[in-house]
This record gives structure tokens, sequence and C-alpha cells, in this order.
């Protein structure tokens, strides 16, 4: 069997437990040993393993079986959420996919609970869910900027982990990945994005004004990690400087949780012998 390019399993090697996000270096590329160029090479190759897997699991919620998967990601702007949803979901079939983005909260979401307009995007049998920001937005942004009173979000992280809880319990497997991207590349990607006629669409003034915020982002980050990654929803703490290590480790963690659900191609729901016998006569 050929060398693994892995010196260390992709969720031992990103796995949050204990981490100290002020000592993280965003531009490592945790248990892989390539560059680069591997690392691109690689991710074509696994794309098409994961694309297999979610086949299998699409087949299989067909069939009835409830089981899904919901890939969260969270990051600050620039970060590379979007690149994920294209570069690594994009790589399986979209009728599978249920990809939902959540942003400034509607006039309808504010009526209601924070988990509302979650809930009603959960993945349901043989999906793979992807959500580009989450309920986590509301220990993030709205910890961040004073929206509800310290008392209120302070509930809200045994609230998620009670909700997340039963997610699971349902049948998703939950994968929570933060990426992390430096002060200094994410000044970089944002002035990419004031050059190119083709990246203005994704820059928002406010992105600016966010970077003052950076020190108190980190502690709310910081606390999301040590408050909501449990054994049963873990959160992955992702290096995102490098976006091919990004992509590719992702693409890992999706193959690891596909893996172990143990998919097999669905049984037939008829009978196969009678059924030839009906085509042959047809
Ligand atoms: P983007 O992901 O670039 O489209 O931006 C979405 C924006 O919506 C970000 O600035 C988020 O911080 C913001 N956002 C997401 N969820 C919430 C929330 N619950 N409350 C306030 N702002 C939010
Ligand atoms: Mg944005």
């Amino acid at each position: 069997m050929a060398k693994s390019p892995w010196s260390k399993q992709v969720t031992k090697a990103l796995r949050a437990d204990g981490v100290d996000l002020s000592a993280i270096d965003t531009s490592a590329t945790p248990g892989f040993k390539g560059n680069k160029k591997s690392g691109e090479q690689l991710l074509a190759e696994r794309g098409q393993v994961l694309s297999d897997l979610q086949e299998k699991l699409f087949a299989n919620g067909r069939s009835g079986d409830p089981r899904n998967v919901l890939l969260v990601l969270q990051g600050m702007d620039t970060a590379g959420k979007g690149g994920i949803v294209r570069h690594v979901i994009g790589s399986v079939d979209p009728q599978g996919v249920d990809h939902a983005a959540f942003g400034v909260p509607t006039a309808e979401e504010k009526r209601h609970h924070y988990l509302w307009r979650i809930r009603r995007r959960l993945p349901t049998g043989g999906q793979l869910g992807v959500f580009d920001r989450s309920h986590y937005e509301d220990v993030l942004v709205v910890r961040v900027h004073d929206m509800v009173p310290p008392e209120v979000w302070e509930k809200r992280y045994d609230e998620i982990n009670k909700f997340e809880r039963k997610i699971v319990d349902s049948g998703t497997t939950l994968i929570k990945v933060a990426m992390f991207v430096s002060l200094d590349e994410q000044k970089k990607r944002l002035a990419e994005r004031l050059d190119r006629p083709d990246k203005y669409w994704k820059f928002n003034p406010g992105d600016i004004d966010e970077r003052a915020y950076w020190p108190a982002y980190q502690a709310a980050y910081q606390a999301v990690l040590d408050r909501t990654s449990t054994d049963y929803a873990p959160w992955y703490v992702l290096p995102a400087d490098r976006k091919w290590y990004a992509r590719l480790a992702v693409t890992e963690l999706l193959i690891d949780a596909l893996d172990k659900l143990k998919l097999d191609w669905p049984g037939p729901l008829f009978d196969i012998e009678e059924q030839k016998k009906r085509l042959a006569a047809s």
C-alpha cells in the first residue's frame, strides 16, 4: 500500500480540545506531509472518494435511512467558507446537498427564537447539509456587538449543546469546522476583493470595520471551542491561510464521517426476479 501523505489522522490533527487560539499558526498544514502541488493532486482523488460515499448516503436516504451529515462552517470574513462549498461540496451530486447560508436575520427570523431558522434547514435522511455560518453567530457576532445582554448569550452555549445532542440522536453526524486566517491574510484577501472585478461582489465595507473587533472575535471563538466542543459534536480548528490545505482537510473530515456510517448500497425494495420477469414480458 502507498505511504499515507498524512502523519496524523486529520480528525486528530484538528480536534479543538484544549486549543489556545492565540497560539495557532494559521498558515500551518496540521498532519499533512505534502506540499501545495501534492495536496491539490490528492484533493482531486479524494474528492472522487467523497463523491462515491455521498452517493451511497443519498441512496440510503431514498430507501428510508434517516441518517445524514451536517457540515457547519464558521469563520471570519474571507476565511474561505465559500471556497469549501464550491470546491469540496462542489465535487458531490447536488441533489444530495442541502446548503444553507445564514446572514443577518430577516425581519421574520428576528421574531423567532434564534434556533428557529436553523431547525428549518436541518438536513433530512440521505442529505449532506452544509451551513455557511450557523446558530454559532448568536454567540459570535451577537456577543461581540452586544446585540443581546450577556445573561442572554451566556445561556446559549448550554442550549446549543442540548440542541446538537438532539440532532445527533436523531441520526445526524455533525462536523463543526472553525476556519482561521491571520489578520494579515484577511487584509490580503480583502485587498484582492477590491482589486478584482470578479471579486467586488464579495466585498462588504463593513468587513473593514469588523477588523477592529478581531480580539473580541478571537475571545468569542475561544469560548465557542471551550464550551461547545463535545464528544458527539466536536469542533475542528482549521488553519485556513492555505486554501488548498483547508479544502483537502474538510474533504478528509467528510470522508471520515461517511466511512464511519459504514454505508452499503441499499437492498431492493422489490422482488428482483419478479421484476426481471415482468420486464422481459413487457
Ligand atoms: P456573509 O457570510 O459574508 O454573507 O455575511 C453574513 C453576515 O451576517 C455576517 O456579517 C454575519 O456576522 C451576519 N450574521 C449572521 N448571523 C447573524 C446573527 N444571528 N445576528 C447578526 N448578524 C448575523
Ligand atoms: Mg462576507
